[in-house]
């Protein structure tokens, strides 16, 4: 007997407001989310790269929402694997406007130097997740710390500004669920694990991303919704470990440096000094695109930089 079995492939429902999209970019899963917030309207909540845009445009199907009652598609920072799909996105999506920061929308427009950069701080990563389509300026709208974004029936996104991962950071707020969508403000949420891993990439500003996550703990969220990846709950415990994590890794940065050590030295540092399980570390060193070399070029970028000896 033949079962017609409606099966979905990229999407889940999260709550009664808000569904998650798993863009499974060369079919990693559990990786690079976008979520779908439904009011009235609806808005969509990071493009993810170019690469996996058809996948989106697959769970957005799947969702049963048409591409016309799209009205916003809000992208937390330019980063490639965020927003990288922007220009790709839109033409399909006749209504949506896109929300972006101030700093990101003219990067978006004329994309060339953006690619530049993806290239240089991603190399092959950012070949295979693919490049970024320039944005209309007329579909743009920037987002502005407070602003509400009204979906109706109840259902809204309030922007907050939150610097530090990027210097073009936003997270934004969904009342009815007391969630939060950080963007790459809070890390990124193995969930496989239950752990919050640094994402800091440079340039990356180690004091603002710490104020940036106290802010967020004072909201007192009740869910995460990582770009990477997924829901979380124990929202407030999570932000609290991510922000002894960056302290710690920063100590540890530091204090390397001024030995003068290699990165790999200070690597093990880490991995010796972490709370880490050895599984979570393996799974790091193996993944292809979680690299803490990148990130620890952050934080050391941000030392030399900002000439900075100590933080608190
Ligand atoms: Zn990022």
């Amino acid at each position: 007997m033949l079962l017609l079995n409606v099966k979905t492939m990229y999407s889940k429902r999260l709550n009664d407001f808000v569904y998650l999209i798993d863009l499974k970019p060369r079919g990693f899963e559990n990786f690079s989310a976008s979520y779908v917030i439904k009011g009235k309207k609806a808005a969509i909540v990071e493009t993810g790269p170019s690469l996996t845009v058809e996948n989106l445009l697959a769970g957005l199907k799947e969702i049963g929402i048409k591409r016309e009652e799209v009205d916003y598609v809000a992208v937390t920072h330019i980063h490639i694997d965020h927003a990288g799909g922007a220009g790709t996105l839109l033409p399909h999506l006749p209504n949506a406007q896109l929300l972006v920061h101030e700093r990101g929308a003219r990067h978006l427009v004329n994309p060339e130097k953006l690619w530049l950069s993806s290239l240089q701080v991603l190399g092959d990563i950012a070949e295979m997740y693919g490049k970024f389509q320039p944005v209309p300026e007329e579909r743009i709208l920037i987002a502005k710390e407070g602003m509400v974004i009204d979906l109706g029936e109840g259902v809204n996104l309030k922007v907050l500004e939150m610097l530090g991962h990027a210097s073009h950071e936003l997270s934004f707020y969904e009342k009815n669920s007391n969630g939060i969508f950080p963007g790459d403000a809070a890390g990124i949420y193995l969930n496989k694990f239950d752990v919050v891993i640094p994402t800091t990439p440079p340039p990356f500003h180690l004091e603002m991303a710490l104020s940036s996550l106290q802010r967020l703990i004072q909201m007192n969220p009740s869910w995460l919704y990582y770009s990477h990846f997924g829901p979380a709950s124990n929202a407030v415990e999570k932000l609290k470990n991510y922000a002894a994590r960056l302290k710690l890794w920063g100590e540890i940065i530091l204090k390397g440096m001024r030995n003068g050590e290699k990165l790999e030295v200070i690597y093990e540092k880490i991995l010796e000094k972490d709370t880490l399980t050895p599984e979570v570390a393996d799974f790091l060193k193996n993944h292809l695109i979680l690299n803490n070399a990148r990130d620890i070029h952050g934080f050391m970028e941000y030392f030399r930089k900002s000439m900075k000896l100590d933080f608190k």
